[in-house]
């Protein structure tokens, strides 16, 4: 754990609602794909996942607009303004050695885009299958750069978007991230770490529906973002 203060590189909007700070790391500052940290704007705190691999230079978070003063400051910040972080912190790491499936909600895109540069860069064969709902096309964060991982860069990788209001010329999957799909994912590979994170209520409903279907607890890990609704 350390705490520092340090500076923000560049920034960038990502989508509709929601924007990418990049920070410079703290000499020493190390972390496992994919933990968190304690970001600290104008006295107000969050903890945040870091949304960009460990082999990265920088340290990327990504944040969902909202009308909190600390969000008010993350979307005023700009280049070269300091912001505290403390950490890293979590155990929410990626077991190469295992099949991996990623259930995304909304920003919770954010660990498993971490883990998934983390397999990237260290060339990992992990099979990873990332399951990514959103409400709409306009809120989808990182997903044409994902999209352009699978096959291309990581041959293992597969990618599945669902979403619960899609635009007229949406082609892909619709519905929330659902016990009849969740089961369709266990069918397929009953062994694989289940890699969970979003608004409170997907991550519990979803480890329900996981945990119905036969997965054992110990194959799970979850991180749940309060503060959101549901997708
Ligand atoms: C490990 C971890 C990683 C995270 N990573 C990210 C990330 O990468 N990107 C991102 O945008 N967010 C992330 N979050 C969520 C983030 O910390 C904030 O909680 C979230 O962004 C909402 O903050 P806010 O200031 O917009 O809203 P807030 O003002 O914090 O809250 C909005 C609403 O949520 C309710 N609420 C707040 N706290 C709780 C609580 N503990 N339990 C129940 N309800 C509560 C409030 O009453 C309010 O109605 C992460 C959270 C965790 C735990």
């Amino acid at each position: 754990m350390m705490a520092a203060t340090t500076k923000v590189v560049r920034v960038r909007e990502e989508s509709a609602t929601a924007r990418s700070i990049w920070l410079e790391r703290p000499r020493g500052f190390t972390f496992a794909a994919s933990q968190a940290v304690r970001l600290t704007l104008d006295g107000h705190s969050r903890p945040f996942s870091i949304a960009s691999g460990p082999e990265r230079e920088q340290l990327q978070f990504i944040a969902r607009r909202s009308e909190s003063a600390f969000k008010q400051a993350f979307f005023s910040l700009s280049a070269g303004d300091e912001v505290d972080l403390a950490g890293p912190r979590g155990n929410f790491f990626l077991e190469p050695a295992r099949p991996a499936v990623m259930l995304a909600g909304g920003i919770g895109i954010t660990p498993m885009k971490c883990l998934i540069e983390h397999a990237v860069d260290r060339k990992l064969t992990t099979p990873i299958t990332l399951v990514y709902g959103n409400r709409d096309e306009r809120e989808v964060v990182w997903g044409a750069e994902v999209d352009a991982l699978a096959g291309a860069v990581l041959p293992l990788l597969k990618v599945l978007h669902t979403l619960t209001q899609p635009s007229p010329g949406w082609t892909g999957r619709v519905g929330r991230i659902d016990p009849a799909l969740v089961k369709e994912l266990v069918e397929k590979t009953p062994d694989a770490v289940f890699y969970l994170a979003g608004p409170p209520q997907m991550v519990t409903e979803t480890r329900e529906a996981l945990l119905g279907v036969g997965v054992d607890a110990s194959q799970l890990r979850l991180e749940l973002f309060r503060g959101y609704d549901a997708v």
